[in-house]
């Protein structure tokens, strides 16, 4: 066995031979060296286990085409697209929400030149970088002052640490989520200071057990989205306008961490409504923080809007500085808030309400369209049928809410389902989706049309 050892090509031997490609030739050196060293690594390993038991399997000629592929798949930056077919709209794994064509465009601008982040162009002087979209915030909201964050997390973090720091906060222990990724209400709540004063039964808070916990040392009442769960049953939760009447008697702010937090009506879509961020602003909460990339559909980004008294406190910590929002985010902010001027406009436009209100005639089309590409495009190496499913809004917005699709399925001729799927995930690109049934579906719901010889493309190759 140690004679063959002897027979692996050089890491210069290798390194001349791939020259004539490209787009190695493009790698930096010192990364592709790394490559083929670890590439013939891997051979020692096969020699010593006895997959490699001959010369001939040593060969230059040989080994160069395993030597390329494994090169072109480690090269690979490790932050790549992915083919979404979850049917998921709002995927936290996979970024959330696509950003419209209008902000893409405004991202490119700010970070390709110099920009106006924090330069008045009025007095010539230093100018605030919330200026760019507070009086969009506020004419979309109805709310007096506004200001943007890194992401709702801090945004929740900063309203709390401003206003309620070393002082109880009034909560619902309906309302004390943990909405994933181990972010908890009171968890965060007790790293600001605050002082958690949970009030009511799981299922049942009335205003009575509001009134029962304010004392000297209560900060504010605080209502949180119960965002990915769903209480049904016996259940009574406190309204925001007799919230809003208690803060009145009390002079205490009524703050609401409304989540996902939407600027748009999904009336009459199947969906339960949720109130709109204008209507909890117009009901009287004080402080109102929600996220700028879950169904808004815009980029990571926490946007906190209220009454001007509160909102300048928040404006005046310096932790403010510590979860500042960056000139690329706060411009593709502005580009999708400018679209919500128009509401037509924002369905359209913004790709995550876009797909969310999807009719079910266009996605039953669009599943015809893609099963027609993946039997062009895969011949009979897989069986294609359309048939009727759910997709979910995701992001903890619509928890348990079924939105109906048409869903692609793909049977493999000689592969198993879950293998397919496992595959899948190393193809290029990527392609994610789900098994339902024993079959693995595709949800056009979240593909773009522009995305299906890409998808067809990836099954091909995970099937060979
Ligand atoms: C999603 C969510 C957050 C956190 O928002 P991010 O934008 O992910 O930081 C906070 N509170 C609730 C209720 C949420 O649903």
């Amino acid at each position: 066995m140690s004679h063959l050892f002897r027979h692996l090509p050089s890491v210069d031997a290798v390194l001349t031979a791939l020259d004539d490609e490209q787009d190695m030739k493009e790698l930096p050196r010192p990364l592709l060296r790394g490559l083929v060293n670890e590439f013939l690594d891997v051979c020692r390993e096969e020699i010593r286990s006895g997959v490699i038991g001959e010369e001939s399997a040593l060969a230059l000629g040989t080994l160069i085409p395993r030597i390329k592929a494994y090169v072109r798949t480690k090269a690979r930056p490790h932050f790549r697209r992915v083919l979404n077919a979850t049917g998921v709209v709002v995927h936290t794994n996979m970024g959330r929400s696509l950003l419209a064509k209008e902000a893409v465009d405004a991202v490119v601008e700010a970070c390709a030149h110099y920009s106006n982040l924090e330069f008045d162009l009025d007095t010539g002087e230093r100018g605030s970088r919330y200026s760019h979209v507070e009086k969009l915030l506020c004419d979309i909201t109805g709310a007096e002052a506004a200001l943007v964050v890194n992401n709702n997390a801090s945004a929740v973090f900063i309203m709390l640490e401003t206003l309620a720091k070393e002082r109880e906060v009034v909560v619902s222990r309906g309302q004390l989520v943990e909405i994933g990724g181990s972010f908890r209400i009171p968890d965060v709540m007790s790293k600001t200071g605050a002082i958690l004063h949970e009030v009511g039964a799981t299922n049942r808070t009335h205003v009575k057990d509001y009134e029962g916990a304010i004392n000297e040392n209560t900060g504010a009442l605080m209502r949180v989205h119960t965002s990915n769960f769903r209480l049904i049953g016996f259940t009574k939760e406190v309204s925001l306008p007799e919230m809003r009447e208690l803060g009145d008697r009390y002079d205490l702010p009524v703050l609401e961490d409304l989540g996902s937090g939407s600027l748009f009506r999904f009336d009459g879509m199947g969906l339960i409504n949720e109130p709109t961020v204008q209507e909890v602003v117009a009901q009287g909460a004080d402080v109102v923080s929600f996220s700028g990339d879950k169904v808004l559909g815009g980029p990571q980004a926490g946007i906190i809007v209220g009454r001007k008294r509160w909102i300048d406190m928040i404006k005046k910590n310096p932790i403010n500085r510590a979860v500042r929002i960056d000139k690329m985010t706060l411009a593709a902010l502005e580009a999708t808030l400018r679209l919500y001027l128009d509401m037509d406009k924002a369905k359209s436009s913004v790709p995550t309400l876009n797909m969310i209100t999807m009719p079910y005639k266009n996605l039953r089309s669009r599943a015809n369209r893609l099963a027609k590409v993946l039997r062009e495009e895969l011949g009979d190496a897989v069986t294609v049928g359309v048939r009727k499913g759910v997709s979910r809004v995701g992001g903890g917005a619509f928890p348990e809410q079924d939105l109906d699709t048409a869903l692609v399925t793909v049977q493999p001729r000689e592969l198993s389902v879950p293998e397919l799927k496992k595959r899948l995930l190393d193809t290029e690109p990527p392609l994610v989706a789900r098994i339902e049934d024993d079959v693995f579906c595709l949800d056009p719901r979240t593909l773009d049309p522009k995305e299906y010889r890409l998808a067809a493309g990836a099954i091909r190759q995970a099937l060979t």
